[in-house]
């Protein structure tokens, strides 16, 4: 086994440096990406659609006139009926005067006997008939001006309904138009998240253990970002029919994806686990050794080697030797190459030795 330098203080910075690497990497790809997303956002003809830009104005103009000019006419209507019903008012109180004057003279012509009068008696009844009059004939032009009013209410009706009828069908233009712009959009972003994800893909799966792979694993963190905050915020939804939809198939992706994983993991340890030990110890990675110290583990099933605190010689689970005696009689975890107290290399035990 050849020493390496996995669990060197430098090799631990230099793990931590290329994640900031792969993070920074990530971070000023997404912000190249976001301004190319910006620029392209109102690609399609100049931006959203604008709602009144499908109003038939051949159409809703007359209708709008027209409904103007009612309304106009009913305001007038209006202020002519206020004006006649203060004109009644004061009729009605200029009539109730004159009549209890009137009834306060004749009971004072009653008291002293005086019937000398009756002419003056008629031109009073008189005046109070034609205040009478008065009041019943402003009565009327109110009624009149009432019924026009009605009028011109009815008048209204057929036009505010074709007015309502052109809103909705400007309305229907103007929501197909968006969808249609929405689609265009998403199809847009699709052609720009699409590729950085498959060619993600395919650097993760060909080289994510290449010597440069906080690139690899900053591309993939940038096209991860990339498809989540720039392209699904914008899939069309459909009533949310396509969401779910992608919900789940994005599930079972994962769901799938990791049980066939630790399928195939299961497969490996599996035949790793039919060779002899003196096989899987030839086979041990350095980095591997190390890693399966640091942590307690058998570096070849992965499971803690110390079940209580006794010392032990032999993995539990599997049989692989673990530690080896040394001539000076120090126990040396058997991956690591020279003895811990004497320093001279650490012999396996002989394959003839395999159960
Ligand atoms: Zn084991
Ligand atoms: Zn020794």
């Amino acid at each position: 086994m050849t020493t390496t330098q996995a669990g060197s203080r430098p090799a631990r910075l230099l793990n931590i440096a290329s994640w900031l690497v792969a993070i920074a990497f990530a971070v000023a790809l997404s912000w190249l990406g976001e301004l190319l997303i910006r620029d392209m956002a109102f690609l399609p003809h100049g931006g959203p659609p604008d709602a009144q830009q499908f109003v038939d104005h051949t159409a809703v103009d007359p209708l709008d006139a027209q409904l103007a000019a009612l309304q106009k006419e009913r305001d007038g209507v209006d202020d002519q009926r206020s004006a006649a019903n203060k004109r009644l008012d004061r009729a009605q109180q200029a009539y109730a005067d004159a009549k209890d004057a009137f009834e306060r003279w004749v009971d004072t012509r009653n008291a002293t006997g005086n019937s000398a009068q009756d002419a003056a008696v008629l031109q009073r009844t008189r005046t109070l008939d034609t205040q009478l009059a008065d009041i019943t004939r402003q009565q009327a032009a109110i009624h009149t001006l009432e019924d026009q009013r009605n009028a011109i209410d009815a008048r209204m009706v057929p036009v505010a309904a074709k007015l309502n009828t052109e809103s909705q069908a400007a309305n229907d233009r103007f929501d197909a138009a968006a969808r249609h712009y929405a689609l265009v959009v998403f199809a847009w972003r699709l052609c720009l998240t699409l590729p950085p994800l498959l060619i993600a893909a395919w650097l993760v799966v060909r080289h994510r253990k290449s010597r440069y792979w906080p690139f690899v694993y900053g591309f993939a963190l940038f096209a991860l970002a990339g498809f989540f905050f720039e392209l699904v915020p914008y899939l069309p939804s459909f009533g949310g029919y396509v969401r779910a939809v992608v919900a789940i198939a994005l599930t079972v992706f994962a769901g799938v994806t990791m049980l066939r994983t630790f399928a195939r993991y299961v497969e490996r340890k599996r035949a790793e686990l039919e060779q002899s030990q003196h096989e899987r110890a030839r086979h041990m990675s350095y980095d591997k050794a190390v890693t399966a110290y640091t942590k307690h583990l058998c570096p070849s099933c992965d499971k803690p080697w110390t079940p209580g605190d006794t010392p032990v010689s032999f993995c539990v689970h599997c049989g692989l030797q673990l530690f080896v005696p040394c001539g000076c009689g120090a126990r040396n975890f058997a991956f690591f190459p020279f003895c811990s107290q004497c320093g001279t290399a650490v012999a396996l035990q002989s394959p003839s030795s395999d159960t």
